[in-house]
C-alpha cells in the first residue's frame, strides 16, 4: 500500500505550513523539507525548516537532476529533492509538501508512476482582507515583502481551480479538522493499493 502525497499550496499567511507541521507532529504524515536559497528567518533552522543552500549549491543540484521540482518564488529558488519522497511513499508513509502553485503544476506533469498514483492536492484559500491582517500580525517581513506577497497571493488564488480540493481557511482548529479529514480520506483511495 502506497502512502499519499498531498501537495499543499496557498499564499503566505494561509497557515499551510502550520497545518502540515501539526499533522506531522500528530504522526499522520511526513513533512517534505525543501531546499531554498533564501536567508533563514529568525528562529528557522537548517535541516528542520529548510535546507538552506547557496545559489551555487542549488544550481549544482538542478544540474544533477536531484529535484522532483524547483521554482523561483518571491525572487528565491525553492526545490524538493526527489530521493526521499519516493522511498517514503513506497514504504507506505504519507508525505505532505508545502509548495507554491508552480511547483504543484510541475509535479502534476511528473510521469513517475508512484508519484501519479499517490498524488493529491489542496489549495488553502484565505479571503484577502483576512490575509493582509495575518501577514501584518506575523511581524517577520518588511513592508515591501508584505506588498509583494499580497500581489503574489492574488496571482496564486487565480490558479486555485487547478487543484482537486480547496480548503477555505476559517480558524486554526477548524482548518486542522478539515485538513486531517482530507488526509484520512485520501488514504482510502484504491489507487494506493
Ligand atoms: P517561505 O519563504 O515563506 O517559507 O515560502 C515561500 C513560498 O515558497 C511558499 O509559497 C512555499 O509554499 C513555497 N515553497 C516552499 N518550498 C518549496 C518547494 O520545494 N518548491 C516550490 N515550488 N515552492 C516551495
Amino acid at each position: 500500500m502506497l502512502g499519499t502525497l498531498l501537495i499543499v499550496s496557498g499564499p503566505s499567511g494561509s497557515g499551510k505550513t502550520t497545518l502540515c507541521r501539526r499533522a506531522e507532529k500528530d504522526g499522520l504524515t511526513c513533512y517534505s523539507i525543501s531546499c531554498t536559497t533564501r536567508q533563514p528567518r529568525p528562529g528557522e533552522q537548517d535541516g528542520v525548516d529548510y535546507h538552506f543552500l547557496t545559489q551555487e549549491d542549488f544550481a549544482a543540484k538542478v544540474a544533477a537532476g536531484e529535484f522532483l521540482e524547483h521554482a523561483t518564488v518571491h525572487g528565491n529558488s525553492y526545490g524538493t529533492l526527489k530521493s526521499d519522497i519516493i522511498d517514503l511513499l513506497q514504504a507506505g508513509r504519507n508525505v505532505v509538501m508545502d509548495i507554491d502553485v508552480q511547483g504543484a503544476a510541475s509535479i502534476r506533469r511528473c510521469e513517475d508512476a508512484i508519484i501519479r498514483r499517490a498524488y493529491a492536492d489542496v489549495y488553502i484559500h484565505v479571503p484577502s482582507a483576512e490575509l493582509e491582517a495575518r501577514l501584518r500580525g506575523r511581524q517577520t517581513d518588511a513592508e515591501e515583502v508584505i506588498q509583494l506577497r499580497l500581489r503574489n497571493a492574488a496571482e496564486e488564488d487565480a490558479r486555485q481551480g487547478e487543484y482537486q480540493y480547496a480548503l477555505v481557511s476559517a480558524d486554526r482548529e477548524s482548518d486542522y479538522t478539515r485538513f486531517t479529514a482530507l488526509l484520512r480520506t485520501l488514504g482510502m483511495r484504491t489507487s494506493l493499493s
